[in-house]
This record gives structure tokens, sequence and C-alpha cells, in this order.
């Protein structure tokens, strides 16, 4: 196995926060949820953005953002904690670095799962780029809600921890327990959690 094959991503820690029986459902038993129409949508929202540079820009210029630097589509990597992802932008105001996720969704608030995936990026981005991140920012496309939050040594400390748990599952080493939350009632993991409702 190359060191690559071992490294897991952003979008892993999201789904461990979401619910980590979809983690180990998805990634180690291999169960896959069909495509939802949503779905869809804000996936070919994403490839129509990732293709226009000017619709990313705008998104800054809409928030009135005067950056000295902007990076889209950044490859990012961090060797000592394993993983490796895709940051939709980065962007240096003031000399500050700041990381942005761009979510296809019409969300009133962040969502945890959003908000330590896009940790697990500036963590990332310190290594690749060795320079302290000054803010992690959510962007939810459809709400226009736009979310800053300081990158603090104990929201670095806790995604780290997060990071830890995640690999863990995905290696088979802890199979989580299913417990009933008020999500479950809409997920499609249910008939596989909880076949007999
Ligand atoms: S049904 Fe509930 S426990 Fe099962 S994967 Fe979905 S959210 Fe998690």
């Amino acid at each position: 196995m190359s060191e690559e094959e071992t490294y897991i991503t952003p979008i892993h820690v999201r789904d461990y926060l979401f619910c980590p029986t979809i983690l180990y459902n998805k990634y180690v038993k291999r169960i896959i949820e069909p495509e939802t129409a949503m779905m869809e949508k804000g996936k070919k929202e994403y490839e129509r953005d990732k293709k226009g540079l000017k619709r990313r820009e705008s998104i800054l210029g809409d928030k009135r953002i005067k950056a000295e630097k902007i990076i889209f589509e950044a490859p990012l990597k961090s060797r000592k904690y394993g993983v490796m992802g895709v940051a939709d932008i980065i962007y240096w105001k003031d000399n500050k670095l700041h990381i942005v996720e761009i979510k296809y969704s019409k969300a009133k608030k962040p969502f945890p799962d959003h908000i330590y995936q896009t940790a697990t990026y500036a963590i990332m981005a310190e290594e690749t780029l060795k320079q302290k991140v000054y803010k992690i920012i959510l962007y939810y496309k459809y709400s226009k809600l736009w979310y800053e939050r300081r990158f603090t040594g104990q929201l670095k400390n806790y995604t780290i921890k997060i990071i830890e748990k995640t690999r863990k599952i995905l290696k088979g080493e802890i199979i989580p327990e299913v417990k009933w939350k008020r999500k479950c009632g809409s997920c499609w993991y249910r008939r596989i959690c909880y076949p007999q409702i």
C-alpha cells in the first residue's frame, strides 16, 4: 500500500461527525447510498463552479473581501496527521490565511460536521503552506450564509482527536455503536441500522 492510500480526507471527517455508523457503512462495509436529486444538483453546481473561476471569485467579491492572494482548488496534505484533500478557496487578507469551504445547501446555521471538515483543511493548510491559519469560513451558497470562525488551538486540538477517531473506524479498529437519534428518521442507512422499523 502506498503512503497516500493510508491517508484519510476531510470528507471522512465530515461523515464521522454526521454519524460514525454512516462512515462505517460507507467505507468499511462499502454500502453506498444512491444519489438523490438534491445530491446530484449540488454536485453539478460544484462542477460548474470549479470550471468557472469567475463564479468563485465572485463569492469573495460579493462579500467585499479584498484579498492579496487567492488560490482555488488548493491541494493540501498533512503528513503528520495522515490527511489530504483539496480546499475550495484559500485567501490571504492582511497577510492572514483564511480557508473557505463552499456548501451547496440552504442552511440557516453552520453544521458541526462542516465546521470540523473545514478545520481539517486548516490543519493541512498549516502544514502545507507553513503558516498559521487565521480563520475558517463556511459559505452556504443557496442561503448565502457566510460563517467565520477563528482557528484557535482548541479547535485544532479537538479536530485532531476527531481525525484520530475517524481513522480508527476506517481501519476497522472500532465498530461504532448504533444509537437512535433524531436524524435517523430521515437517514437512508436506517434500513440497515433498524431493519425492523
Ligand atoms: S440510521 Fe442513524 S445510526 Fe444509522 S447511519 Fe443513519 S444516522 Fe447513523
